[in-house]
């Protein structure tokens, strides 16, 4: 994010600039002074043999608009620890692009968890997303006797281990399990000071969310970038569903948008990518310039969403 845009005219605060500037730029053009966004993508490790061809499918086509990284999380509880390991080693052996694994607190001991780490840091994995996890459905999050509390016990461990690059999570909404948003922020800057140097947040679908939300952290002192997590929505029931876990909330615009589209797939994904591209443009006319994209696996409306942005592909 470029904070210097961000900072301009410093007495007016984000949210204002917001309400009374320029709801929307105009549609991009080839024009150095309104260069494209940096983008970076989320995948997950595929489960089977025709998910892993599905995901490659998109990595193959997201490449050649050369994010600033590609993500891959790490399952529930480390379960996919093998196949987040091998996904993010194909993609430093096979492609061009720049990956960030996902690590969790959840069910390791720290010798465990640092195995992990040096692991990645041999197979010249230099970008760690650093997170705490969730106990399985149902369940209270109770820390591995042994284990890092906390994701910034985490960021702690990692900065002793190498000179990870490290992301960590951040709640627009705040998270579900925290005590109050203030403590939840407080939690961010944890991270951030223990040696994070980015956030990307929870999705969120309203952009006001996002904004009021950077003005707490500017707030807070938060300097390093707090890089809004986009969800281009294909399915809104799941979306629904999804948010509900997560703590995301869905406005009722939302709804009435996709109203429907139920048993009508292609007009859902034309809706999704016309509705994310105009999140993205909302806040990058407030001076937003990374997003990051929680892919799903899938290119088309990630991709369609980076053209709109002005993002094409580099030879
Ligand atoms: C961008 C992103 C990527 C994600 N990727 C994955 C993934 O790959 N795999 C996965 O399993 N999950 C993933 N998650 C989900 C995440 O693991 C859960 O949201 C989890 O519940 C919190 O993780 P955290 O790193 O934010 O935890 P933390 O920052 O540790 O915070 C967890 C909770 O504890 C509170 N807290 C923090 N420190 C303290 C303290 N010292 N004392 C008291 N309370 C404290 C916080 O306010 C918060 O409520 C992701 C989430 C995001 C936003």
């Amino acid at each position: 994010m470029n904070h210097a845009a961000l900072n301009t005219g410093s007495d007016i605060p984000t949210l204002e600039r917001w309400l009374t500037g320029p709801r929307f730029a105009a549609l991009p053009m080839r024009d150095p002074a309104h260069p494209a966004p940096h983008l970076s993508f989320e995948f997950f490790p595929p489960r089977t043999e025709a998910l892993e061809q599905q995901l490659w499918q998109a990595i193959r086509r997201l490449e050649p608009l050369s994010p600033r990284f590609v993500s891959v999380t790490y399952g529930a509880g480390g379960t996919t620890q093998a196949r987040t390991h091998a996904t993010v080693s194909r993609l430093v052996q096979d492609t061009s692009l720049t990956p960030a694994a996902h690590l969790t607190c959840v069910g390791a001991t720290k010798d465990e968890v640092d195995e992990v780490a040096r692991g990645y840091w041999a197979a010249g994995v230099r970008h760690i997303v650093a997170l705490r996890g969730d106990a399985p459905p149902g369940e209270s999050y109770v820390p591995h006797p042994g284990g890092y509390e906390y994701a910034s016990d985490l960021v702690a461990g990692l900065r002793r281990i190498g000179d990870f690059e490290i992301s960590v999570a951040a709640y627009p909404e705040t998270h579900p399990g925290a005590l109050s948003p203030q403590d939840d922020l407080d939690a961010l800057k944890r991270k951030l000071d223990a040696g994070a140097t980015r956030a990307i947040t929870q999705y969120f679908f309203d952009a006001t969310v996002f904004l009021r939300f950077l003005d707490r952290c500017l707030a807070a002192g938060i300097t390093a970038p707090v890089v809004p997590g986009i969800m281009p929505v294909s399915n809104f029931a799941q979306a629904v569903r999804f948010s509900a876990m997560c703590g995301a909330s869905i406005p009722p615009w939302l709804g009435t948008l996709f109203e429907g589209t139920e048993n009508d797939p292609e007009t859902r994904r034309i809706v999704g990518a016309v509705q994310a591209a105009e999140q993205v443009r909302l806040l990058q006319a407030n001076g937003i310039d990374e997003f990051h994209f929680y892919t799903l696996n899938r290119a088309d409306l990630t991709y369609t969403i980076a053209h709109i942005l002005g993002v094409r592909p580099q030879s």
